[in-house]
Formats: structure tokens, sequence, C-alpha cells
């Protein structure tokens, strides 16, 4: 029995996932090819004359059902718009979220602006209503929600909230290309919206990103602020406020273009794959699947589970490295293992050579970052367990995932 068990064990094969980060799980091919080669035979590779980067923009409107988009360098540079287009004085507060990408947060540090982070609900790692009211304040300039991988923050009541104090609502947007809260796109609902087109998001052109807006003053800071605020097309262009070359180059709007035609595609097979795995989970001990809000449409950029630690021994951490051991498989527990406001640039005020402004001109309460404040950061951030999750997993993935989950979880379960 012992032996026959062992040989069994040693004969099976670990699967290899398709991965973002290489061909396996891209949708890159001759599509992609085949505009990028037209650009370059164009011989015009700067978007302000060609052609490419703006087909992408009106497409990507278009999609979203949005009036104003523009492309823009990465997903860091399309925050980084948002902020300046709304034109915050310095020392005024952003609310942010204590879980999302850095690069959703050192914008409003370059604008001169304090982060003010909110806690988030354990249950969906997103920000509230409830917790962004507790961060409001008289400096309060804007708030900054993070759809966090792929699952919309609850937007009704955080719109109705944001209304009733007339304060801007910009919605990274960068893992939920095509999600939806009560039949809205986001990066549709707030006044801005952001997305990344980097390596490892829905689509990609290895770095990229774009803005949107239905209001059309900000949709024209938005423009500037990407074209060093120079006014191409005024009768009298001139350089009007200080910003920076943030502009997407034709090589990748040829190539955006393309993936833009497959993004639906994209987003329907990771719905089903995510669907097909959260069946074969149900009701296993210790493990939750992704909670939905009835009102919202989930684009799985990850699948994360939480792992509940009183009934699998060291909780996410521990399956994540049986799921390695075992079958190869890596996950990532903890997600950005610690929250933002404990990384050195929040908690050693690394800005701008020894000045820390714009930490200077801050009021206490927006630089408290007492762990008892975020009890639902760090709980969320305890039992989170992100699984990489692709477009190209087919049945048979799926179903080792889901095995491996199973027989991991009972080998750990108390
Ligand atoms: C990826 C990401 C960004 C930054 O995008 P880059 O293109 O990497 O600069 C910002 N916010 C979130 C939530 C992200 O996932």
């Amino acid at each position: 029995m012992v032996n026959s068990l062992t040989t069994q064990q040693t004969a099976t094969q670990n699967l290899n996932l398709p991965s973002d980060q290489n061909a396996s799980g891209r949708t890159l091919g001759s599509e992609e090819i085949a505009l990028l080669a037209e650009a370059i035979h164009s011989g015009t590779l700067t978007s302000t004359k060609g052609t490419f980067v703006k087909a992408l923009e009106k497409q990507f409107a278009e999609l979203l059902g949005v009036k104003y988009a523009y492309a823009c360098s990465s997903g860091s540079a399309a925050v980084h718009t948002a902020i300046a287009a709304i034109d915050p004085e310095p020392g005024d507060e952003i609310i942010t979220t204590s879980i999302t990408d850095m690069g959703a947060l050192t914008p409003i540090l370059y604008q001169g602006a304090i982060p003010r982070f909110a806690d988030v609900d354990p249950m969906t790692w997103n920000v509230t209503a409830q917790t962004i009211a507790e961060c409001l304040s008289d400096r309060t300039k804007a708030i900054i929600v993070t759809h966090l991988f792929g699952n919309p923050c609850n937007m009704t009541e955080i719109m109705e909230l944001a209304n009733s104090r007339g304060i801007p609502v910009i919605e990274d947007s960068a893992q939920a290309f095509l999600a939806k809260h009560d039949s809205q796109y986001t990066g549709t609902i707030g006044k801005v919206g952001c997305f990344s087109l980097q390596q490892g998001k829905h689509i990609t052109t290895g770095e990229g990103g774009l803005v949107t807006t239905n209001d059309e003053a900000l949709a024209r800071r938005l423009f500037l602020y990407i074209n060093k605020a120079f006014g191409y097309g005024d009768p009298k262009p001139d350089h009007y406020f200080i910003a920076l070359n943030y502009r997407m180059c034709e090589l990748q709007g040829a190539v955006a273009l393309a993936q833009l035609s497959k993004l639906k595609g994209i987003v329907e097979r990771r719905q089903i794959a995510a669907a097909k795995l959260t069946q074969k989970l149900q009701g296993l001990p210790g493990i939750t699947t992704p909670h939905i809000d009835p009102r919202n449409v989930h684009v799985y950029w990850k699948y994360c589970l939480q792992v509940d630690s009183s009934v699998i021994t060291n909780g996410a951490v521990g399956l994540a490295k049986k799921l390695k051991e075992e079958k190869g498989i890596f996950s990532a527990p903890r997600y950005i293992q610690k929250p933002a406001f404990q990384c050195e640039i929040f908690e050693k005020q690394r800005t701008f050579g020894n000045s820390r402004f714009p930490f200077t001109l801050a009021q206490n309460e927006a630089l408290d970052y007492t762990p008892a404040l975020f009890p639902g950061t760090f709980e969320g951030l305890e039992k989170v367990l992100v699984l990489p999750w692709n477009e190209a997993y087919t049945d048979e993935h799926i179903d080792y995932i889901a095995d491996a989950i199973h027989g991991c979880a009972a080998q750990l379960c108390c």
C-alpha cells in the first residue's frame, strides 16, 4: 500500500499553469504584430502625429461608453494625471486605500497632497463608504478607490457620500477592466477612471495606461497633463502649468489596439474559469471563495481565497507553502505583505531631499498609522491567498488547482 502510493505520487507530474509573465498566458499574437508592423512602416512613432494611440483612445471610450479617454505611459502615470487634473493645494488630503499598488500612492505625494489611508472590508479588501467617511476632514480634496483584484467597491454608497460633500472620486480600475457595479463599468462611475496596461494586467503593452472621464473641463486637464501642458491645436499654444510627458507611443498604441479587441473574450474566459473553481471549492472547511456583492460583476484579475487559520494550520501562509511544495502552484499569501502605510516611503517620510515634503504640511490625524485603526486591513492581509489567474486556464488547469487546494487543505486541517 505505502509503496504503491509513493510510486504513484512520484509518477504524478506537476502541471505548468499558464503565466501572465510570458506567452503561455498572454494573448499577444499575429493581430498585434500586424498593427505594430503598420506603425513601424508609417515611420511615425509619436502619438502627437500618429493614428494608433488616437484610435485606441476612441475605441476605449466607446467600449466603456464614456466621453473621453486618453492613453498614457503607465497606470501610475494615469493616477498621477488624474490627481494633477483635480489639482490639490499642497497639504490637501486625498483619501486612499491601505491595500493597493504603490503606483497609485506616490502620485499623491508628487502633487504635494497627503494620502489619508482608509481601512478596508476584510471580506473584499476594498474601501467602503464607512471606512472613507472616517477619513473625511475639511482638507479632503479627493477620494481614490481601488477595485482590488477586479471586484468593484460598493460605488453606490461611495458616490452618495462623495456627492453629498462635493468631493471628486478617482476610480483606480487598473485591475478591473470591464468590471461593473450596478450595471455601470468601473472607471466610468466616479469623476476619473484609471487603467493600467502593464505586463500582468488583463491586456498589456508591457507598460501603458489610460484615463477616462465624462467631464469636459477635466478631460482638457487630463490631456494637457499628459502632454507637458502644451496646448496642441490652440491658436496661441503655450505650456500652461507644471506637467510631464506621460504620452504613450505609437508602438504601444498599435499593440494596445489589437489587445483591446480581445478584452471582452479575456474577461469572459477568466469569469468562466473562476465560476468553475468557486463551485469546486464550495463547503471546503477553512476556505472562503470570493465575496461578490450582488450588484457587482467581478473580472478576476486574481482569484482570492480567504483562509481561516483556526481551521487550516498556519492559514494562508501554510496553504501557500504546501501548494508550492507539493503541486508547484505559486500563490501569494498576504498580497502586498504589509499595509501600504508601513512602507518606508510613508513610515520614514522619504520624499524630496531631507525636506519630508509634503508630510510637513499634514495634520496629525492623517499620519496616524496605529494598527488598531486598521482592523480590516490587517485581518484581510492575514487571511488572503492570491491565486494567479488567467484567461488561458482550461478545465484541466481548474481541476488541478481545485484538487491541489482540497488535498493541501485536508493535510493542514486541524
Ligand atoms: C498595476 C496597478 C497600478 C500601477 O500601474 P502601472 O502600470 O504598473 O504603473 C496602479 N494601481 C493598481 C491597483 C494596480 O494594480
